[in-house]
């Protein structure tokens, strides 16, 4: 009790997180046909096989919320509140969703207004814990008790991370060379895993064949409607990070595509708010040129990407064969006038290395994709050095195998200083 008799509150507690505030979903939609779904009920994909997005009672939240009341709130992921769609905060189980910093990085960059967004300070190391919080809200908030996922490590752990700490049972599949800190964080934290000999595609069949069963919930990114709009946080952030504007191009690595799809969606709204305008920045999907589907399809002008075939790549997390919101992503860039870019493992690991010796940054190999796109970008004058531009850094680079390190010192024998 304090002086004046009210109950101190405990150190660390969130005020996004304790404050009664109003939620503003009024249905879902199907991205393809655009028929509509009751919210507050499980749901995976629509009837024509696609994903469902949320949509808000936006006029409401305008006169809910400003600006700037909510630049004035803590700066965390649930300031967001009224544009998410947990509608009871006793849902939500938080490990410190935080908002990630933009990091310049003009030494190894090439251009002048080069930031980087770091999700790898987010929970559980990378930006599937943005996904994973809100996916795992929701579906304790509608009374799912066991959650399967295929994963190409980061969201495995996320959800086991998450899940666990809401006493959901999960069962994670991932392909047998996922990288091995991975497989076994989802282990330490809580979930049965199985190491699969195929794709996270091959591990997506299994997920989908015992939800057929009725085995368990299927939670596949974007074949559930939440972890999208968990996503599109990196959107709304980079916003108000910016001071209520967007940069003029962005970078993501590109798997399943949820982000690009949640940060696109993430700016639409904002408009329609009054609290952006009408510029967009242009959209870059980055690929890794081993398993570039998205890249094929840009390029042949199609509206959907067909399975690309043998996928080998470092970059572990956008190796994804087949998305099932391919459409989504293709229409995100065509209409932001950006492009899908492939980059070889070489480019990839050459910019990891260049940004970690000369900027200091450690970037996982997705984020290196990022760096490695734009600077071929700006070599072939797709970009200018004085743009501003985001890359997206998913995860945290202490999450993959580093070059080795080999160099002893004998104490006992006489040290040559001059050499060290
Ligand atoms: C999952 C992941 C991606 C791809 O994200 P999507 O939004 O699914 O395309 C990129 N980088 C890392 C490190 C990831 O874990």
């Amino acid at each position: 009790m304090t002086a004046n008799g009210r109950t101190a509150k405990p150190g660390g507690m969130n005020d996004n997180l304790t404050a009664h505030r109003p939620t503003f979903v009024t249905h879902l939609e199907c991205s393809l046909t655009g028929e509509h779904y009751e919210a507050d009920t499980l749901h995976n994909l629509s009837r024509a096989g696609r994903p469902l997005l949320v949509r808000y009672d936006l006029a409401g939240i305008r006169t809910a919320v400003s600006r700037e009341t909510l630049g004035a709130r803590q700066t965390d992921l649930w300031r967001w509140r009224e544009l998410l769609p947990v509608r009871h905060t006793g849902n939500i189980v938080s490990l410190g969703e935080i908002e990630t910093p933009l990091i310049p990085i003009p030494a190894s960059s090439g251009g002048t207004r080069v930031l980087v967004k770091d999700e790898g300070r987010l929970p559980t190391g990378s930006f599937k814990a943005r996904g994973l919080v809100m996916a795992l809200a929701m579906a304790k908030e509608l009374g799912v008790t066991r959650i399967a996922m295929p994963t190409n490590g980061n969201a495995g752990a996320a959800l086991a991370a998450y899940a666990s700490r809401a006493g959901i049972e999960t069962i994670v599949f991932c392909p047998e060379d996922t990288p091995e800190v991975n497989v076994r964080e989802i282990a330490a934290q809580g979930a049965r895993v199985w190491r699969v000999n195929g794709l996270i595609d091959d591990c997506g069949a299994i997920v989908a064949k015992g939800a057929a069963e009725g085995r368990w919930f299927d939670f596949s990114t974007l074949k559930e409607p939440y972890r999208i709009e968990g996503k599109k946080t990196m959107g709304l952030e980079l916003a108000a990070q910016l001071g209520w504007r967007l940069p003029h191009a962005i970078f993501y690595p590109t798997g399943g595509g949820t982000g690009l799809i949640g940060m696109w969606k993430a700016f639409d709204e904002l408009e329609r708010l009054g609290w952006i305008g009408a510029e967009r920045p242009r959209m870059y999907a980055v690929q890794a040129a081993g398993c570039a589907p998205i890249v094929r399809a840009f390029e042949a002008g199609e509206e959907h990407a067909e399975r690309w075939e043998d996928a080998h790549t470092v970059a572990a997390g956008i190796r994804v064969p087949r998305a099932v919101g391919d459409f989504l992503i293709l229409r995100a860039v065509r209409q932001s006038g950006g492009k899908a870019l492939a980059v070889g493992d070489p480019a990839i690991l050459a910019a990891v290395d260049d940004c970690a010796r000369r900027d200091g940054l450690l970037l996982c190999p997705e984020g290196g994709a990022t760096l490695a796109a734009y600077r071929q970008a700006l070599r072939d004058g797709e970009v200018d050095e004085d743009e501003e531009v985001v890359l997206f850094n998913c995860a945290t680079g202490l999450k993959y195998p580093l070059p080795t390190a080999e160099q002893r010192l004998d104490r006992h024998t006489v040290i040559d200083f001059d050499m060290l």
